[in-house]
């Protein structure tokens, strides 16, 4: 079976508007050899459509097949749990979008769910009112938690901040689809028609993209090019099977080779990737 990538996207493929170095000969690579891979985010702002631009933008070009985000994921999760259910989101376009092509009605009396994804334009008496809306019986629904980035000059809640409002007016707790989700972890896998043990992910955040590969079995790698840092991993009880500085440093060749073997690497502490065998 074809061995294939999960990849986030912020950190490993671009930071902000700028292209991590080599990410686009990455891609190139993974295409020209037929190599199934999908990028994946916890964003829920953008539709896959606004994806496929932006990565356009800095020199990658991609499919709509390609990209997976947990408003897709949240979408997915709730038209399983729910056929043609009723939502009130906190949110914007992706999420809005995903939701309607899952069949979901936007309301603002009574839904099933209240949901709520990344967003700059909902007020406090929108909240106020998901809250009432919670109470009354509607479900928390949340397509990630990702925490705020806490750096000066970023001007962004995360969605845990958001979440964590909510959480405490109602003593409801959300349940929350994006990375580490299994629910978008597993879907991902799926997409790709991929076993665990042929799936590895590309991730920068430890407490997402790491965490949700390990609990399902993927081999993982870790770069340094965004949230986690080297000083960062010694507080974890996991590791990623790879440790590299940017997507520039991964040797696609070793690793489709390496995990042939049944053998999986880890970083020595000079930051050199070596071959373990696995137990
Ligand atoms: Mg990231």
């Amino acid at each position: 079976m074809s061995k294939g990538f999960l990849i986030d996207m912020d950190g490993v493929i671009y930071s902000g508007n700028d292209l991590i170095e080599g990410a686009d000969i990455f891609i190139a690579e993974l295409k020209r050899r037929n190599l199934p891979f999908l990028f994946l985010t916890n964003n829920s702002q953008r539709t896959s459509r606004d994806v496929i631009n932006k990565l356009a933008g800095i020199g990658i070009e991609a499919e709509e097949e390609n990209v997976f985000t947990s408003a897709m994921a949240t979408g997915w999760f709730l038209a399983r749990q729910k056929p043609f259910g009723s939502a009130y989101v906190l949110g914007e376009g992706g999420l809005l979008t995903s939701l309607h092509e899952n069949g979901y009605s936007l309301v603002n009396q009574d839904p099933d769910f209240v949901v709520v994804g990344e967003g700059r334009n909902f007020t406090l008496e929108m909240v106020n009112h998901a809250v009432d809306m919670i109470l009354g019986g509607a479900k928390l629904v949340a397509t990630n938690l990702d925490p705020s980035p806490k750096k000066a000059g970023w001007n962004n809640l995360g969605i845990k901040a958001i979440v964590s409002m909510i959480e405490e007016a109602t003593g409801v707790k959300a349940f929350s689809v994006g990375k580490p989700s299994p629910v978008m972890m597993r879907v991902a896998r799926k997409k790709l028609g991929l076993d665990s043990v042929n799936t590895t992910i590309i991730g920068d955040t430890m407490d997402t993209d790491i965490l949700g590969g390990i609990q399902l079995g993927y081999h993982t790698v870790l770069t340094l090019s965004g949230v986690s840092k080297s000083k960062d991993l010694k507080s974890y009880a996991f590791s990623p099977d790879l440790v590299v500085d940017s997507i520039a440093e991964f040797d696609l060749d070793k690793w489709l080779n390496s995990s042939d073997s049944g053998s999986s690497k880890v970083m020595k502490p000079n930051g050199k990737a070596i071959l373990q065998e696995q137990f």
